[in-house]
């Protein structure tokens, strides 16, 4: 039993060990990827329910990797959060998102994901200046996307972060509402432009009554404190018209679109520039 229990201890360590090596490699390769600009984005369509029209999409990053094929973010964004490799990301996601969306034929907002280290990073804001300045996108038409999370932790210099960002005049949105804790005082504590009620919301509304309960007092908060109400994940047509009965102004979804690169929507395809 013994020798089992070493044997045991032993191949957990090797696992252990197989596990690191991996991550490792992983930060390696995904050091090489930023170099050799094998970072792409996709864009997924937003929709108002009053006028079922397109008010902007939202950058979603993908990796193009040589051999793995188009890497989802969940395989590699832990990882980049983990070793601050992010910030550098980041940076990227939020130039290249400004400089596709100045080439849009329509105004459009363009929504960019920030993650919690990205936002502790003193170069935030000054990043966001440049992007902004350097592709000559108008600051309301960039919408910057935020969780919880981000609030949590060092509550007076992120706030201070959140307000020098809304000075900017750029958007800011409340992203997967209703997964974190004490949503609520943040509401209170920052003016944000948009509620983004998570996934898991729409996902139960056919299942669950409390669901929907939680859908419409969202959305008569978000009436109330001026703020857009959005649902992310919707999927069916039903779910639509619920949410539009429930009185979220915005949705976005496979209904709509799954993300896509930006030339497989007419609306967003990059201009032929002719000389
Ligand atoms: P998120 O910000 O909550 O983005 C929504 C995710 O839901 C996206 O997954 C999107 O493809 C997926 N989705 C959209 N509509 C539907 C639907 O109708 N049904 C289902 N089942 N899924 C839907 P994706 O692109 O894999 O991104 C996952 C997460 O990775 C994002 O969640 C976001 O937290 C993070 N992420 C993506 N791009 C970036 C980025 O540029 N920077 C940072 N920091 N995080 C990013
Ligand atoms: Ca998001
Ligand atoms: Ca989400
Ligand atoms: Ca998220």
């Amino acid at each position: 039993a013994k020798a089992e229990g070493r044997r045991g201890y032993r191949f957990f360590e090797a696992s252990m060990d197989a596990r690191l090596q991996a991550r490792r490699l992983l930060e390696l390769d995904l050091r090489e990827a930023v170099r050799r600009g094998e970072l792409v984005l996709h864009y997924q369509p937003q929709m108002d329910t009053e006028h079922d029209r397109i008010t902007g999409f939202e950058a979603l990053l993908r990796w193009q990797h040589p051999t793995r094929g188009l890497v989802p973010p969940a395989d590699f964004i832990p990882v980049a959060e983990e070793t601050g490799l992010i910030v550098p990301i980041g940076e990227w996601v939020v130039r290249r998102a400004c400089a596709d969306a100045t080439a849009w034929r329509e105004p459009y907002r363009v929504a960019v994901n920030l993650s919690p280290a990205q936002f502790k990073s003193k170069a935030l804001v000054a990043s966001i200046v440049h992007a902004l300045a350097d592709t000559r996108l108008p600051a309301q038409r960039l919408e910057l996307e935020i969780t919880e999370s981000v609030l949590l932790a060092e509550t007076e210099g992120n706030l201070a972060t959140l307000h020098a960002l809304k000075q900017l005049g750029v958007k800011i949105s409340l992203d997967d509402f209703g997964t974190g804790y004490s949503s609520l005082s943040y509401l209170r504590s920052f003016p944000f432009d948009k509620i983004k009620i998570d996934r898991s919301f729409v996902r139960e509304l056919s299942e669950r009554e409390d669901s929907a309960a939680i859908i419409r007092a969202i959305a008569g908060l978000g009436q109330s404190l001026g703020m857009a109400t959005m649902a992310e994940g919707v999927e069916t047509r039903e779910q639509l018209e619920r949410l539009r009965t429930l009185g979220l102004t915005e949705v976005q979804g496979y209904l709509l679109s799954p993300p896509r690169p930006a030339d497989a929507f007419p609306e967003i395809a990059p201009r032929i520039t002719s000389a």
